[in-house]
């Protein structure tokens, strides 16, 4: 077959069920010669293409965006929408965002989470879009036009072109380097404080860490410092870890520890170990906090409904310590017996069980893992690709030709497809 044998984008339109406005169908008419001449240059027929065409009106309705099953066992999975959220029922119409039951008077939409996180963490807080933009929106008020005392360990890359350095760099301040790349000393920060000097920053090297000869100052000694030369302490931390996991033996700088060990300012991610949506926190000293609330900037990361909405239910869950409906930090503390027979539970035939591990993931505790039990069969790229055609789609690992299924980041829901799915292989 030749690209001359394939009918006309009009050919084919006009041969279609008319379903949808002419333009549209034009569209998806090209599509499907496009994909045509795609299969005709690798040597395959190019199939019905009229079927083809009913295809794509037929789905034309069908959200690109939607859920799947994640069977790696990775809690929080970059490419899966990090944290999977608390049940909250979204609110499609109107709501009291920014309007005051009571008063009947203009409201504010963070008075909705901030009395709680605040709560939470002992300290006044506000929130953005991200951890990135709360970076930014500390260094650009904080420290515009001054200099910024940074560890040459931590200049650190987190993923997709957030650096340090270049973060800095937009935001006007100045990069002051001080140490060495495995270790900086209490007294590199107290020689590098001049008059230009407006921040100390901290920043959590999330995804990686170094081993050897190294060191750094503890926070408190950084903040004694910071405290006697007057200058404020920021840490940017990261994950967000709110509740302390030193017991399953997972290392992460504990939010509450950091402002109690005399940070001024912390900043950390909500979609990371918090367990909530794509947010972005910034917690420290009233009078920080404030000043970071008047800059214009605020409002350009401001949080939007949805987002508000989910921030308040975790929060709230996390005030109530009802830590069993916060998705991540539920499958984070699952022990490996309990998931094993969760496994045992959907009774395949044809998989062996056998223990593995699971991760964190989301840019945090790299090379620390979590003692799991994966169901495993053989199989390769083709038994992936035949998983994640499924409805919904079930997203798996491989490892020495073995298709692996970890039941720790699968939820409650889930089981009976992942079954289904699972015994198509
Ligand atoms: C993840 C991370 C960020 C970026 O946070 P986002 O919420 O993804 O924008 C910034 N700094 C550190 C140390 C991080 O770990």
């Amino acid at each position: 077959m030749d690209f001359r044998d394939l009918p006309s984008v009009e050919v084919l339109v006009s041969r279609a069920p008319l379903r949808m406005p002419r333009p549209r169908l034009v569209v998806l008419a090209r599509e499907v010669l496009a994909a045509a001449r795609t299969r005709i240059r690798e040597g395959l027929a190019p199939g019905d293409l009229d079927e083809a065409l009913a295809d794509r009106v037929r789905s034309a309705g069908t959200p690109s965006l939607r859920e799947v099953i994640n069977a790696t066992g990775v809690i929080l999975h970059t490419n899966l929408g990090r944290a999977p959220l608390p049940c909250f029922q979204a609110l499609h119409g109107y709501s009291n965002l920014e309007f005051d039951l009571e008063t009947g008077g203009r409201g504010k939409r963070d008075s909705h989470f901030r009395p709680l996180l605040e709560e939470l963490l002992g300290h006044p807080a506000i929130a953005v879009n991200n951890n990135a933009a709360a970076t930014y929106l500390a260094l650009h008020e904080l420290a515009a036009g001054g200099e910024v005392i940074v560890s040459r360990g931590e200049l650190v890359e987190i993923g997709d072109g957030f650096r340090i350095p270049e973060i800095m760099e937009r935001s006007g301040a100045i990069l002051r380097e001080v140490g060495a790349t495995n270790k900086t000393r209490i007294q590199d920060y107290a020689q590098a404080i001049n008059e230009q000097t407006r921040l100390i920053l901290r920043v959590h090297p999330s995804n990686f860490r170094m081993v050897g000869f190294t060191g750094k100052p503890e926070v408190s000694e950084l903040a004694a410092l910071a405290r006697e030369r007057r200058i404020p302490l920021y840490e940017d931390i990261g994950s967000g870890c709110l509740i302390d996991l030193k017991g399953l033996g997972i290392e992460e700088p504990v939010v509450q520890e950091s402002l109690a060990a005399g940070a001024d300012l912390v900043t950390f991610s909500v979609d990371k170990l918090m367990g909530g949506p794509q947010a972005g926190i910034l917690a420290g000293r009233a009078d920080l906090v404030e000043r970071l609330r008047r800059n214009p900037m605020y409002r350009a990361f401001r949080l939007d409904k949805l987002q508000v909405q989910a921030l308040e239910t975790v929060v709230r869950l996390l005030v109530n310590q009802d830590l069993d409906a916060i998705p991540a930090i539920r499958m984070i503390l699952t022990p490996a017996e309990e998931i094993r027979r969760r496994a045992e539970g959907l009774d395949l035939r044809g998989w062996t069980m056998e223990p593995g591990e699971s991760v964190i993931g989301g840019g945090s505790t790299p090379g620390e893992s979590l003692p799991t039990w994966v169901l495993k069969r053989p199989g390769g790229a083709d038994a992936l690709a035949k998983l994640r055609a499924q409805d919904p789609p079930v997203i798996a690992r491989i490892a020495d030709e073995h298709v692996l299924i970890d039941l720790r980041t699968v939820l409650p829901g889930q089981e009976a497809d992942l079954a289904a799915a699972l015994r198509t292989l």
